[in-house]
């Protein structure tokens, strides 16, 4: 099975940068937060945090109490992209990028006798030196080769911190695995396995692509996992958006309706900005909030919680902010007043259409507001972020911190040099 590809994954990658820009906290536990709340939950957790059981997605409070010596970050989005260009560069430097899969992963191809085990153990070795060079001597990653993308992951995450996993071409070592590992078997997917007699990982690799298929409930799906454990190589269907979303827990002193409002308005430019730029038109747009209140007012991430509030509607094909704008200042209008203290906000573009098939609004007003964000985006672009903005946002430009989601990564200009 020849090694196709090699995947690169930073450890702890948030975590590193903070303990790379500042050698005091090296050594240390260290876990990065998204804002001074004891209510919010880890983003990132340093490898000596993570001994005392620390993880991302801890709550802060309890993360105090497993390690005493916690020294908790607001993490600061905007390095941690230059961090991550840094990196780029440096496996540039070896080996072309591929793909970038997410802030701290990317994964390259592999060709003639690249392929070969001693080859492309080399050019790991090389792109963890170039890491260590470009991006500084404590970032480390770990990196995998493997037939195909899916198991290049999988090989990568075997051995962390620093790791280096170069799979054989009877792949064996997978089967000493959980099933959790494979990326995309997530616990309901576990349970789905075990339903149908796949207990292990042994099992998962021999068990028939009919079998996988009515697990996903998918022929299609099954085919595929079926194909990808075998090692072969399977094109990723190119994929569509089906929605821009943003959210962002409000800090203590934005907890009241006004400052829940400005942020839904700051989250609507950001939102609108990227549909530009992806350059797909919105059909559609929600919003919601979640108020304090449930012990640890923890939402959960895929909806409004029991103690929340979330509004819709339908919209003509749009991509302009102050259409968006509109619209969400509308749906805010009907929450239920003094429901409660606000805790997260959140919107939602949806039913997406990339601009080749959406109709541009004939209307002039419409033409010129979509012409107007253009230039907004292309101000913005050139002074930095937020520098023009449409009147609702005054005196909250930094109300949302520019994060990063582990799926999307910012773009970054001119910033890195
Ligand atoms: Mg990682």
């Amino acid at each position: 099975m020849p090694l196709r590809y090699l995947f690169v994954d930073m450890n702890a990658f948030f975590a590193s940068v903070e303990q790379q820009d500042d050698p005091r906290l090296r050594g240390r536990p260290v876990a990065v937060i998204p804002t001074r709340a004891e209510t919010t939950f880890c983003i990132a957790a340093s490898y000596e945090a993570r001994a005392f059981g620390v993880k991302t997605g801890t709550p802060v409070w309890q993360a105090r109490r497993l390690c005493p010596g916690l020294v908790t970050i607001e993490a600061d989005h905007d390095r941690y992209t230059v961090a991550h260009h840094r990196v780029l560069d440096a496996v540039g430097s070896v080996l072309p990028v591929g793909r970038v899969l997410s802030v701290d992963e990317v994964s390259c191809g592999l060709v003639g006798d690249e392929r070969r085990p001693d080859r492309a153990v080399g050019l790991a070795n090389r792109i963890k030196a170039a890491i260590r060079a470009r991006a500084g001597e404590w970032m480390r990653c770990s990196v995998g080769a493997g037939p195909n993308g899916m198991l290049a992951k999988v090989a990568a995450d075997m051995h962390k911190p620093d790791g280096l996993t170069v799979l054989p071409d009877d792949l064996a070592p997978l089967d000493g695995l959980a099933l959790t590992d494979f990326p995309g078997v997530g616990p309901r997917m576990e349970r789905r396995l075990k339903l149908h007699g796949v207990f292990t990982a042994r099992q998962l690799r021999a068990a028939p692509a009919a079998t996988l298929a009515t697990v996903w409930g998918s022929k299609l799906l099954g085919e595929r996992w079926h194909r990808l454990l075998r090692g072969e190589e399977v094109p990723t269907p190119p994929e569509r958006r089906r929605s821009v979303s943003h959210s962002h827990v409000l800090p203590p002193e934005l907890r009241t309706d006004a400052g829940a409002y400005g942020v839904l308005v700051r989250l609507t430019h950001k939102a609108a900005a990227r549909l530009r730029k992806m350059n797909y038109w919105a059909g559609g747009l929600s919003v919601g909030v979640t108020w304090k209140g449930e012990a640890g007012a923890a939402p959960d991430p895929a909806g409004w919680g029991r103690s929340g509030w979330s509004a819709g509607c339908r919209l003509p094909h749009c991509q302009d902010t102050p259409n968006l704008l509109r619209a969400v200042g509308h749906l805010w209008g009907k929450r239920p007043a003094g429901e409660g203290v606000p805790f997260k906000v959140g919107m939602a573009l949806v039913d997406l259409r990339p601009a080749a098939s959406a109709t541009p609004s004939l209307f002039a007003d419409d033409r010129a507001a979509a012409d107007l964000s253009r230039a907004v985006d292309g101000v913005n672009a050139e002074f930095g972020r937020s520098m023009a903005y449409f009147g609702g946002m005054w005196g909250l430009r930094d109300a949302a911190p520019n994060r990063i989601a582990f799926n999307r990564i910012p773009d970054l200009s001119r910033a890195v040099s």
